[in-house]
């Protein structure tokens, strides 16, 4: 099958292995041309804009930093939706907010063009093995329709529900781990002030009930000291901003978000914002003026 993919990042690269992995023929398109060229070496077909990927392909896959950028690719000069035929399935699997994509959902629907949100959880080693898991908002049947196309990227492709509601969760998802990675770093200053090796603390609890998928992953790369991304602070900031807009929106109590917001804003402004965020230990270290090894 013939599949547009545009946004060739850390996630889009390996996502489009995938696809043409699994035999689909994907024409690819960035802004960046370093990352269209190793695409292509990758066995994929370029074109230069997104209305021109759009031009040829019922499917359109987007995977972009944040909203401005998909209203931009999508709505802007020269998107989508200046070359999309009636009838073409856009699935958007940026994190974006609920509230634009159901903004971007109302522009498709005029022109017959179906939108789907399906942002992913795992980051790029899932991204890289096929197995992240996808939430989706939208049509149930269109949703039904690219089943199979997201099973190529992902091990769970779960419909949660309409327009917004895949970003909604994702949102859901962020709100978690950051508060997550906050505790543990939290936890482990703790241990090393009390003059308790952290790397016993992980040893002995990372069975039991605090345990997380969130603690495997952060606690050794905390331990080790490496904070290469990952999940970069400055990307995690644009989730927990979309997070705390849809809580004022709707009135849901934010607290723990808007407190681990302050944390990275300040390691943002501290030189830190392409830190991986298990680096939120580095605001306690500054405040504690202890390392956590
Ligand atoms: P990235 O910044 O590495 O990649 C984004 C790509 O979009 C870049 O290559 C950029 O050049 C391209 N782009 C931007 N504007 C464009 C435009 N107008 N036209 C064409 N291309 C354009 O980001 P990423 O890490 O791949 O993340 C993409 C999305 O996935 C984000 O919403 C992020 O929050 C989400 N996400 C990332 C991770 C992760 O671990 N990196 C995990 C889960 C979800």
């Amino acid at each position: 099958m013939k599949i547009g993919f545009i946004g060739l990042g850390i996630m889009g690269k390996p996502m489009v292995r995938n696809l043409l992995k699994a035999g689909h023929n994907v024409i690819v398109y960035d802004v960046v041309k370093a990352n269209v060229d190793l695409m292509v070496e990758a066995g994929a077909e370029a074109r230069d804009s997104s209305k021109a990927i759009a031009e040829e392909c019922n499917t359109i896959i987007t995977m972009l930093p944040n909203s401005p950028h998909v209203k931009t690719v999508i709505m802007g000069e020269n998107g989508v939706l200046e070359g999309a035929k009636e009838g073409t399935i856009i699935i958007d699997m940026s994190s974006i907010a609920p509230l634009a994509s159901q903004e971007v959902y109302a522009a498709c629907a005029e022109k017959g063009i179906k939108l789907l949100d399906a942002p992913v959880s795992g980051g790029e080693p899932k991204a890289i093995d096929g197995t992240l898991s996808i939430m989706v908002g939208g049509d149930e049947d269109v949703f039904n329709q690219v089943y199979d196309i997201l099973m190529t990227m992902g091990s769970s492709a779960v419909y949660c529900g309409s327009i917004g509601s895949g970003n909604t969760t994702k949102l859901a998802n962020q709100v978690i781990v950051a508060v997550n990675i906050a505790a543990l770093s939290e936890a482990l200053m703790l241990a090393v002030k009390a003059g308790v090796d952290p790397n016993k603390v992980f040893a002995a609890i990372k069975g039991g009930l605090a345990g997380s998928t969130v603690m495997n992953a952060k606690a050794p790369m905390i331990l080790d000291r490496n904070f290469n991304p990952g999940f970069r602070i400055d990307l995690h900031i644009k989730d927990l901003n979309n997070a705390l807009e849809t809580g004022h929106a709707t009135g849901a109590p934010m607290l723990l978000t808007s407190a681990v917001q302050e944390m990275l804003e300040t390691l943002h402004f501290d030189g830190c914002g392409s830190d991986d965020h298990s680096a939120i230990v580095k605001y306690y270290e500054k405040l504690a003026n202890t390392i956590v090894s």
